[in-house]
Protein backbone atom coordinates (compact mmCIF):
# COMPACT_ATOMS: atom_id res chain seq x y z
CA UNK A 1 0.00 0.00 0.00
CA UNK A 2 1.05 3.62 -0.85
CA UNK A 3 2.04 5.05 2.10
CA UNK A 4 -0.41 7.92 3.21
CA UNK A 5 1.67 10.61 2.39
CA UNK A 6 2.30 9.38 -1.17
CA UNK A 7 -1.24 9.44 -1.91
CA UNK A 8 -1.49 13.23 -2.63
CA UNK A 9 0.43 15.27 -4.07
CA UNK A 10 3.78 16.96 -2.06
CA UNK A 11 6.48 18.94 -2.95
CA UNK A 12 10.47 18.76 -3.07
CA UNK A 13 13.38 21.00 -3.38
CA UNK A 14 15.14 19.57 -6.14
CA UNK A 15 18.74 22.01 -6.73
CA UNK A 16 16.87 25.03 -5.14
CA UNK A 17 13.67 24.23 -7.36
CA UNK A 18 10.25 23.02 -6.19
CA UNK A 19 9.32 19.98 -7.69
CA UNK A 20 5.35 18.92 -7.51
CA UNK A 21 5.04 14.95 -7.11
CA UNK A 22 1.51 13.72 -8.33
CA UNK A 23 0.78 9.80 -7.87
CA UNK A 24 -2.19 9.02 -10.69
CA UNK A 25 -4.08 5.73 -11.36
CA UNK A 26 -3.32 4.96 -15.04
CA UNK A 27 -6.76 4.01 -16.19
CA UNK A 28 -7.46 8.11 -15.69
CA UNK A 29 -3.44 9.67 -16.91
CA UNK A 30 -3.25 7.65 -19.37
CA UNK A 31 -2.28 10.25 -21.47
CA UNK A 32 0.40 11.47 -19.04
CA UNK A 33 2.14 8.49 -18.04
CA UNK A 34 2.30 7.31 -21.49
CA UNK A 35 4.15 3.49 -21.88
CA UNK A 36 6.06 4.78 -18.71
CA UNK A 37 5.26 4.12 -14.80
CA UNK A 38 6.91 7.56 -14.56
CA UNK A 39 7.51 11.02 -16.50
CA UNK A 40 9.26 14.42 -15.21
CA UNK A 41 7.50 17.10 -16.97
CA UNK A 42 10.77 19.96 -16.59
CA UNK A 43 8.60 23.10 -17.82
CA UNK A 44 6.01 22.17 -15.26
CA UNK A 45 8.52 21.05 -12.46
CA UNK A 46 6.37 18.10 -11.80
CA UNK A 47 7.13 14.32 -11.29
CA UNK A 48 4.08 12.01 -12.35
CA UNK A 49 4.29 8.08 -10.82
CA UNK A 50 1.58 5.77 -11.85
CA UNK A 51 -0.04 4.88 -8.90
CA UNK A 52 0.18 0.96 -9.25
CA UNK A 53 0.43 0.38 -5.62
CA UNK A 54 -3.43 0.44 -4.32
CA UNK A 55 -5.88 -1.88 -2.80
CA UNK A 56 -6.95 -3.40 -6.04
CA UNK A 57 -3.85 -6.02 -5.60
CA UNK A 58 -4.02 -9.34 -3.83
CA UNK A 59 -1.01 -9.75 -1.16
CA UNK A 60 -0.19 -13.19 -0.09
CA UNK A 61 -0.06 -13.45 3.70
CA UNK A 62 3.12 -11.41 4.08
CA UNK A 63 2.30 -8.70 2.08
CA UNK A 64 4.56 -9.68 -0.34
CA UNK A 65 3.03 -8.08 -3.77
CA UNK A 66 2.53 -4.96 -1.51
CA UNK A 67 6.05 -4.62 -1.15
CA UNK A 68 7.40 -5.39 -4.51
CA UNK A 69 5.45 -2.81 -6.00
CA UNK A 70 6.23 -0.40 -3.18
CA UNK A 71 9.96 -1.32 -4.37
CA UNK A 72 8.99 -0.95 -8.04
CA UNK A 73 7.33 2.82 -7.30
CA UNK A 74 10.53 4.13 -5.03
CA UNK A 75 12.63 3.00 -7.87
CA UNK A 76 10.52 4.61 -10.42
CA UNK A 77 10.53 7.56 -8.02
CA UNK A 78 13.89 7.83 -7.68
CA UNK A 79 14.65 7.30 -11.63
CA UNK A 80 12.46 10.29 -12.22
CA UNK A 81 14.63 12.58 -9.46
CA UNK A 82 17.82 11.52 -11.18
CA UNK A 83 16.05 12.95 -14.23
CA UNK A 84 15.48 15.76 -12.36
CA UNK A 85 18.97 16.16 -10.78
CA UNK A 86 20.44 16.26 -14.67
CA UNK A 87 17.94 18.93 -15.62
CA UNK A 88 18.19 21.20 -12.95
CA UNK A 89 22.18 20.76 -13.28
CA UNK A 90 21.77 22.15 -16.99
CA UNK A 91 22.67 18.80 -18.52
CA UNK A 92 20.01 17.59 -20.27
CA UNK A 93 20.43 19.45 -23.37
CA UNK A 94 24.15 19.47 -23.24
CA UNK A 95 24.86 15.69 -22.53
CA UNK A 96 23.25 12.39 -24.38
CA UNK A 97 24.12 10.38 -21.08
CA UNK A 98 21.14 12.59 -19.09
CA UNK A 99 18.70 10.82 -22.05
CA UNK A 100 20.29 7.49 -21.20
CA UNK A 101 17.54 5.48 -19.84
CA UNK A 102 20.22 2.66 -18.67
CA UNK A 103 22.32 5.02 -16.60
CA UNK A 104 19.34 6.71 -15.30
CA UNK A 105 17.74 3.18 -13.87
CA UNK A 106 21.37 2.20 -13.01
CA UNK A 107 22.41 5.32 -10.75
CA UNK A 108 18.43 5.03 -9.62
CA UNK A 109 18.62 1.36 -8.35
CA UNK A 110 22.11 1.56 -7.44
CA UNK A 111 22.20 4.74 -5.12
CA UNK A 112 20.40 3.14 -1.92
CA UNK A 113 23.79 0.85 -1.85
CA UNK A 114 26.46 3.35 -2.91
CA UNK A 115 24.39 5.53 -0.06
CA UNK A 116 25.16 2.49 2.49
CA UNK A 117 29.00 2.06 1.46
CA UNK A 118 29.04 6.05 1.69
CA UNK A 119 27.67 6.26 4.80
CA UNK A 120 29.82 3.21 5.93
CA UNK A 121 33.18 4.57 4.81
CA UNK A 122 31.82 8.04 6.30
CA UNK A 123 32.28 9.64 2.47
CA UNK A 124 29.97 12.82 4.21
CA UNK A 125 30.36 15.18 6.25
CA UNK A 126 28.79 15.75 9.30
CA UNK A 127 26.33 18.70 7.92
CA UNK A 128 25.80 16.39 4.74
CA UNK A 129 24.44 13.78 7.26
CA UNK A 130 22.22 16.19 9.32
CA UNK A 131 20.50 17.68 6.58
CA UNK A 132 19.67 14.05 5.07
CA UNK A 133 18.43 13.10 8.22
CA UNK A 134 16.46 16.23 8.85
CA UNK A 135 14.81 16.16 5.38
CA UNK A 136 13.77 12.35 5.96
CA UNK A 137 12.43 13.15 9.89
CA UNK A 138 10.95 16.57 8.39
CA UNK A 139 8.48 13.98 6.15
CA UNK A 140 8.27 11.42 8.80
CA UNK A 141 6.31 14.19 11.26
CA UNK A 142 4.02 14.80 8.92
CA UNK A 143 2.54 11.91 7.56
ZN1 LIG B 1 13.70 7.87 -17.72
Amino acid sequence: MLKEDRKSDFKLDILGRTYTVKTLKREEHEDILKNSCGQTDWEDATIYLENFVDETHEDDENGMLTQNLGKALNDTFRHEIVHAFFYESGLCNEVDFTQNEALVDWIALQFPKMMKVMMQGKAFDDKEVKDAFAAYESVNRQA
